[in-house]
């Protein structure tokens, strides 16, 4: 039996699919379980409150009282398995030191990759469980989760069996998608050998894709993969049925957005040093652009946001959740700083982080308010968008993922 639940009472109604709508309001139909498992439900009608009263009677009703009620955050981009923290590195950079520099020292990522090794899997999975119901609290209802910091065969399809865990109904907390990052960094047993450690990868590609990962992503950039070695390790990882993704042009210009377009990823991320044929590529590959702010903050280098809307590559945001640079998962205040930092509009970055993001992995079914898609909805503590360019850090009141209303602590 499907339930249908009217939201009503929405001042403002964020669809990220043409104009906001004063007044609004919307029903859910839960759904019906079949075979013991939730079919997911989705959004059946959105219009004016006045339209409401041609509607079917509802099971249930909920007013929001005039709250801002927006799609689920998208988070494009985040490393969220990992042990460890590397706060003395905060200190090396506050005395000047670069990324490169802090990597060379031993620090970076592999110093995550040596704690994360020593970790066993349920504190893996500890961290990870508390880490995706944060994110969820705070509105973001589907997470990209990358792997990376085993970089060893088992290691890294462990990771992957791990996020697997979250990708499907039944856990409290944001949904995932699974990205096989096997190509972060060069493996410590192939210290030296980049080349060898990209042909091990593409070899394990297969075994990902089995054991859950939907995405593969390789870090080509100056001092870790070349674009030939990204190349070899994202051809396999196409091959094998994973959709292709890749951190480009974040430390140097070195081609990683051509090549992004060269091989249809569906995202090139960070693009901090991004020239204009890399752009040219984006566009004309139809790559979207995940952007993250507070990369770029750390890193004292804007990526040309303007300048790529302008050339027509969509926007995806990601808070670029990480061990060694950013904790956050606040996508809100991610879509702030897009806003301080980057120069988008407020509608811009909403967009960015809601339908770019699901454009970015490749997901039909979520990222807008419309009939039929998957209902991952949030009411803020607001009444309007501009709220979260000027809060930092909006709250939700009241969420919903696939259609399940989520309790939230207050
Ligand atoms: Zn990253």
């Amino acid at each position: 039996m499907s339930r249908i639940t009217l939201v009503r009472g929405i001042g403002r109604l964020f669809t990220a699919d043409g104009e906001a709508l004063d007044d609004a309001a919307l029903t859910i139909d839960s759904g019906t379980i079949e075979d013991g498992a939730p079919a997911g439900g989705t959004i059946a009608w959105v219009g004016a409150e006045s339209g409401i009263d041609n509607l079917l009677t509802p099971d249930d009703e909920v007013d929001l009282g005039g709250a801002l009620v927006t799609p689920g955050l998208v988070d494009a981009h985040t490393h969220p398995v990992y042990a460890g923290n590397r706060f003395a590195e905060i200190a090396l950079r506050s005395a000047g030191a670069s990324y490169a520099e802090i990597a060379a020292a031993g620090g970076g990522i592999t110093s995550t990759v040596t704690a994360t090794r020593a970790a066993p899997t349920d504190v893996l999975a500890e961290g990870l469980d508390r880490r995706l119901r944060a994110w969820l609290a705070g509105g973001t209802t589907t997470v990209e989760a990358k792997t990376g910091y085993h970089l060893n065969e088992p290691g890294e399809l462990a990771d992957v069996r791990l996020l697997s865990e979250w990708a499907g109904p039944g856990r409290e907390g944001a949904g995932v998608e699974v990205t096989w990052l096997a190509g972060h960094d060069v493996g410590p047993e192939w210290e030296g050998d980049a080349d060898g450690y990209s042909h091990e990868v593409a070899r394990w590609c297969k075994a990902a894709k089995a054991a859950g990962a939907r995405h593969a992503d390789v870090f080509c950039d100056e001092g870790y993969f070349t674009v030939a070695q990204s190349r070899l390790m994202l051809e396999a990882a196409k091959a094998a049925g994973l959709i292709p993704r890749i951190h480009a042009d974040e430390l140097a210009c070195t081609g990683g957005a051509e090549l992004a377009g060269e091989i249809g990823c569906a995202s090139a991320d960070h693009l901090l040093r991004v020239d204009e044929a890399g752009i040219r590529a984006l566009a004309e590959g139809g790559v979207v652009a995940t952007l993250a702010p507070i990369t770029a903050l750390a890193m004292g280098h804007k990526p040309p946001a303007r300048r790529m809307m302008e050339a027509g590559v969509t926007i995806a945001l990601g808070s670029d959740h990480n061990p060694g640079t950013c904790g956050t998962t606040s996508m809100s205040f991610v879509v702030a700083l897009a806003v301080a930092e980057l120069g988008l509009s407020v509608a811009e970055a909403l967009r960015a982080a809601t339908a770019g993001g699901a454009r970015s992995l490749r997901l039909a079914d979520r990222g807008r308010i419309a009939p039929g898609l998957r209902a991952d909805l949030v009411a803020w503590d607001a009444d309007h968008e501009g709220a979260f360019a000027w809060s930092y850090g909006l709250s939700p009141l009241a969420l919903w993922l696939a259609g399940r209303r989520v309790s939230l602590r207050s």
